[in-house]
Order: C-alpha cells, then sequence, then structure tokens
C-alpha cells in the first residue's frame, strides 16, 4: 500500500492521520497514514528511513518544518517565502520535492465560508512561523492593504520588508494599529494560553470578519473578540487545518477530496474527545 505520514515533535496530538485517511475513504485511494515521532535532533534521518521503507509524501509539522525545507531539492515558490515545508513529495525521477500548504489552507477556509480577500484591509497579529507560512497566498488574492502588527514590532517590520514585492505591507507594533479592517486574523499563539492580544477597540469595521488560526472545541478568546466588536463571522482554524491537508492530498493523489464531510467528522471526533 502507499505509504504517507506526519512527522513531528511531539506527534500523538496529530489530527493528520484522521484526516487523511478520511480523505483517502472518500476518494477510494487505497494508502496508509500514520503518524512518525521523529527525535529532536534526528529529523533528517527519519525521514530518510521512511523514504527507504517506500514513503511516497510526508507531512511535516513543529519543530521541522524549516528543516524540512533545508532537505528537498526544489521548493515551491510558497514554500520558498516561507522557508519552511509543510509538505514532502517523492518526485517520479526521485528528487524531494517541498510545499508549505498552510495558507492556502486558510485562503481556501475563508472561500468556503464566502470571504474574499481581494481589495480587503487585512490585519494579520503574530510575525512567527505560521504568518511567515501564511503571506504568499494571502497577498497572491490582492489586498488593499496587508498590515502585519507583532507584540515583538521589530519582527513585523521585518516581514513586511521580505514581502513587499507582493503587494502593499506594513509592519508594526500592537499600538501603532491605525483605522479599521475588513478582516483580522490571529497568527499569534496566545489563545494557546488563553490570551488575546492587546487590541484597539474599534480596529474591526462594522460587519467585519475575524479569523483565529488556532482552535479547539470551545471558542478562542480572539473569536470571542471578535463576537464582542461585532464581527459578522469569526472563524477558527480546524478549517485551516483540514483545507492545508486536502492541498497536500491533491499534490501527492491529484484527486481533491471533499472537505466539509472530514471538518464536521473532525469537530465531532474533537468533542467526543473533551
Ligand atoms: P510561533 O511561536 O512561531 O510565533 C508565535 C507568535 O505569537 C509570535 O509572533 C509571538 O510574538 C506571538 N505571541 C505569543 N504569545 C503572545 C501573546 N500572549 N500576546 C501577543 N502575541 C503573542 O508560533 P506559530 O507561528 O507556529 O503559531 C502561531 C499560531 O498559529 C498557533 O496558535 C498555532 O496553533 C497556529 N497554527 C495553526 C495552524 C492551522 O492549521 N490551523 C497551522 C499553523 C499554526 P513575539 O514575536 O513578540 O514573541
Amino acid at each position: 500500500m502507499d505509504q504517507y505520514a506526519v512527522f513531528g515533535h511531539p506527534i500523538a496530538h496529530s489530527q493528520s492521520p484522521f484526516i487523511h485517511q478520511a480523505f483517502a475513504g472518500q476518494t477510494a485511494q487505497e494508502l496508509e497514514y500514520r503518524a512518525i515521532l521523529a527525535p529532536t535532533d534526528g529529523f533528517a534521518e527519519a525521514v530518510r528511513q521512511f523514504r527507504q521503507q517506500g514513503g511516497l509524501g510526508a507531512n511535516v509539522t513543529l519543530p521541522f518544518k524549516e528543516q524540512a525545507a533545508a532537505l528537498c531539492d526544489q521548493l515551491t515558490e510558497r514554500a520558498r517565502l516561507a522557508g519552511a515545508v509543510n509538505t514532502l513529495h517523492w518526485l517520479a525521477d526521485g528528487s524531494l520535492l517541498g510545499d508549505n500548504t498552510d495558507g492556502a489552507g486558510m485562503v481556501a477556509d475563508l472561500h468556503q465560508h464566502g470571504v474574499t480577500l481581494t481589495n480587503r484591509r487585512i490585519l494579520i497579529l503574530g510575525a512567527g512561523g505560521a504568518v511567515r507560512g501564511v503571506l504568499e497566498p494571502v497577498l497572491a488574492c490582492q489586498p488593499r492593504q496587508l498590515v502585519i502588527a507583532n507584540r515583538t514590532a521589530s519582527k513585523a517590520e521585518a516581514l513586511a520588508r521580505d514581502f513587499a514585492g507582493l503587494g502593499e505591507v506594513v509592519g508594526c507594533g500592537f499600538d501603532q494599529i491605525e483605522g479599521a479592517f475588513d478582516l483580522i486574523i490571529n497568527g499569534t499563539s496566545a489563545s494557546l494560553s488563553g490570551d488575546l492580544p492587546p487590541l484597539p477597540p474599534h480596529c474591526l469595521i462594522a460587519g467585519g470578519i475575524t479569523y483565529d488560526m488556532a482552535y479547539g472545541v470551545n471558542a478562542t478568546p480572539f473569536q470571542c473578540w471578535g463576537e464582542r466588536h461585532g464581527g459578522r463571522l469569526n472563524l477558527a482554524g480546524l478549517g485551516m487545518l483540514v483545507n492545508q491537508a486536502a492541498e497536500s492530498f491533491y499534490r501527492w493523489r491529484g484527486v481533491r477530496p471533499d472537505t466539509g464531510p472530514v471538518h464536521q467528522a473532525l469537530l465531532a471526533r474533537l468533542e467526543e474527545k473533551q
């Protein structure tokens, strides 16, 4: 059977095996997908062994996404700009291609909810790996302006410089956020510790959209902030997770799964586990 996997450390929490097995069942693809705990100092060796055992492709999660980029023979443009790879694909000639499907997954999730990014004024909070990973796909949608705000302002400014060629991008600290935005994306890890980035009160337009890349069974603190501040739609990142997986699956198998039922099944599974 064709072999796929996800590498990470830790990895027990990963929903990727569930998602990819669900995609495989839905599209009648015969494949096996498993989670592999790679030692923190042994990622390259774990990938080499997996390939030797017949591996055809893999996902990569924390803390190995940058190391994965360094392992590849070639990178897609979005992975090169992200400096990180979440999808490995061995091509027919044996070379290793690296892609980053996180941003495309988030944009697809927004589109599925009827949210377009073109000509919108967008605020992204955070300047870590997740934000760097989504900037190219977001800018490819041609927003009117993209403001990146981060606790450490210099990191947001550096990201804005790196991506300046792709559109109007501004980097700043939270205290320098000005005006109101159509869409605010939280790419900080604040929600994971129950925190909220310090946002000025009127930075979301009436009926605007909020999107938290973090997710859980219950609404995140940022989703609750969106609800309190008149957000029309206040989404969390579970749809991003399912859609980035669908992008990987499509790259490997050439078949696009229907993400809606898998998203629902995953939500039910997480609720059951709670
Ligand atoms: P990093 O550790 O690389 O970056 C963390 C970022 O959050 C930094 O910009 C940091 O600011 C900021 N931050 C941390 N705590 C706070 C706080 N209390 N208040 C304000 N800012 C804070 O993390 P990642 O970029 O890898 O992940 C970010 C989020 O994205 C996580 O919640 C993760 O779960 C989510 N994610 C979701 C995915 C999905 O598929 N749904 C995929 C990938 C990530 P500073 O630079 O000042 O330290």
